[in-house]
């Protein structure tokens, strides 16, 4: 038994036998043609090509109505990657120039323009080098005449892999999951094993090359982690937890539509995270009374121009009418740091993490700021829209918003455009700063709302993205917890709404830590809604209230998990 650890994709825990896809790239066959042969192994090459090309038409007429829409669009990318000149055109120029033979000349070419991606600093950008290997992978294989998955098409199995197409993904329908040696989170077949709701780990080093067909795998995308031939112990103990994670799902289903009200009647808020206007209508599914943050920029990443404003509020009016008349606090542009957005980048920052991002930016950039804002509140007039300003630090960056707001108002007004006059705006309070002097910005907005992602950055001067000094970002800090404290404490007092939109939200074991400070709207990823819901059904908010106050004098963030555990345990 040994174990290997990757990039968890998600999808659960998965038990099945291993079928280990082979990767042409390895092997590819390399010799010189004689004279007169190259017009025969140009036909050869573009014999293949055409036969990929239907392959992948075929697969996408051939997609079943149900199917995740990423599919079809990785497809096409695939079908684009074939037809694209500095590829096919290049690799036949090598065959007539240097008389290679196709397979060595496909390849070689298709090497060299992943090498090209691999020097892109954008992780996206790097990821597509992988969709042109993918499709470098399908010609070889055609021209060998062999294909990876009629063969394993219906197998039930576990796939492991250097490297999955999509397409490839897409026609092994029985898959059970999915092991892949390269990639992090932002691959295409990443994207795609999520959207197939399939347990995938990527990132895996070279744990295609250990296991081997028909080895036993226990796939846990969660955590990912593989361990190849458990003993059985390990397996029952895993067979246990996936039995647990299906009744554990069930029971929570049950909670969709009970309303999140602790035990002595206090009635708590459970609001939606999310990136995209697509997600919305899935956390109304799951019981999202609405929605406390839409990072608005991943709307501007992965792209090299920038959305309009008819863009954008085309994507805030889809989220805003999905939720129906729920909440739905759209946060303006919060880039910098890791979230790079390529059209807007321009000499990098001295430190990411401390320059012109989030508001800073908006407010020196005013036009891209006005077209986010006029966008915003266009879609305030489709139902219950909310302006959330990230990153505040200073009051006067609270003045200079509310004073653009405005500006934009008087726009739109000048156009005949409609929108809802009122459109409340709230801060971000996730700069310690600000979290000190809560009380200065809480008078200024209608609402604020917590980021502790990054309030426990700047708080420990910890990087929230750097692996070296994970193990001391601790979101238990004495520090961090009278900051969240001091600014639920300021909101109520002066009668403004507050939230926490950071993870600690979503991390059922700070609930009750959060509830006996008084927060009352908590907003997260959609899968963990209803696990926090239960636990805020089981709390009694009256009875934590002093025992949280005790807690907030505690030094030591192990002291505090303990007696958070034992809040718990005794149904506090
Ligand atoms: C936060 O910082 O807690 C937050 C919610 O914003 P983001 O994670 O997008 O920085
Ligand atoms: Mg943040």
């Amino acid at each position: 038994m040994f174990s290997v650890h990757g990039t968890g994709i998600g999808g659960g825990i998965v038990i099945g036998r291993a079928r280990v896809l082979e990767s042409c790239q390895r092997d590819v066959q390399r010799y010189r043609l004689r004279e007169g042969e190259t017009a025969i192994e140009l036909t050869r090459l573009n014999t293949a090509i055409e036969v990929v090309k239907a392959e992948l038409f075929g697969m996408a007429e051939q997609l079943p109505p149900d199917s995740p829409p990423e599919a079809r669009a990785l497809l096409e990318v695939h079908v684009m990657i074939l037809d694209d000149p500095a590829l096919a055109e290049a690799a036949r120029e090598a065959i007539r120039e240097h008389r290679w033979n196709a397979e060595w000349a496909y390849s070689a070419q298709a090497n060299h323009m992943v090498a090209q991606f691999e020097d892109f600093e954008d992780p996206y950008l790097r990821e597509r080098g992988r969709d042109v290997q993918q499709v470098a992978d399908r010609v070889i294989r055609a021209l060998s005449g062999t294909g990876v998955a009629t063969r394993t098409a219906s197998e039930p199995a576990i796939f492991f892999a250097e490297d999955i197409s999509p397409a490839d993904m897409l026609s092994l329908r029985a898959a059970l999951g999915f092991g892949i040696d390269l990639g992090g989170a932002t691959s295409h077949t990443a994207i795609l094993a999520r959207s197939m709701n399939v347990p995938a780990v990527v990132g895996l080093g070279h744990a295609s090359e250990l296991v081997v067909d028909d080895d036993w795998l226990i796939l846990d995308g969660e955590a990912g982690l593989v361990i190849v031939a458990p003993d059985e112990g390990v397996l029952a103990q895993y067979r246990h937890r996936q039995a647990e994670a299906v009744l554990e799902r069930e029971r929570l289903g049950r909670l969709i539509h009970v309303p999140a009200v602790t035990l002595d009647g206090a009635a708590v808020q459970m609001l939606a995270n999310i990136e995209h206007p697509d997600e919305a209508e899935r956390a109304l599914a799951a019981g999202a009374e609405g929605v406390g943050l839409f990072r608005t920029e991943f709307l501007f990443m992965n792209r090299r121009d920038l959305p309009g404003e008819d863009e954008q509020f085309e994507a805030y009016r889809k989220a805003v009418a999905a939720m129906q008349g729920r909440p739905v606090t759209i946060r303006t542009l919060d880039i910098g740091a890791d979230k790079e957005v390529p059209a807007l980048s321009g000499a990098p920052p001295l430190n990411p993490a401390l320059g012109q991002r989030a508001i800073r930016y908006s407010l020196a950039e005013p036009e891209v700021f006005l077209e986010q804002l006029r966008a915003i509140l266009r879609a305030s007039a489709f139902g219950s829209a909310r302006l959330l300003i990230p990153m505040l630090a200073h009051s006067h960056e609270v003045d200079q918003a509310l004073r653009l707001v405005e500006q934009a108002k008087a726009q739109l007004r000048s156009r005949g455009d409609a929108f809802h006059e009122h459109l409340p705006v709230g801060g971000m309070i996730e700069v310690p700063a600000a979290a000190i002097t809560a009380g200065l910005f809480v008078g200024k907005l209608d609402f604020v709302s917590i980021g502790t992602n990054d309030l426990i950055q700047y708080t420990l001067a910890i990087d929230r993205a750097d692996h070296q000094v994970a193990p001391l970002y601790e979101p238990f800090h004495p520090a961090v917890l009278r900051l969240v404290g001091m600014t639920i404490r300021a909101a109520r007092k002066a009668g403004k709404p507050v939230a926490v939109c950071g993870e600690m939200a979503g991390d059922w074991a700070a609930t009750r830590l959060l509830l006996g400070m008084g927060l009352r709207q908590f907003s997260m990823h959609t899968a963990s809604l209803l696990r926090v819901k239960q636990e805020v059904l089981r709390a009694d908010a009256g009875r934590l209230a002093p025992r949280i106050a005790r807690l907030l004098a505690c030094d030591d963030p192990l002291r505090v998990r303990s007696m958070l555990a034992r809040l718990v345990e005794h149904g506090a």
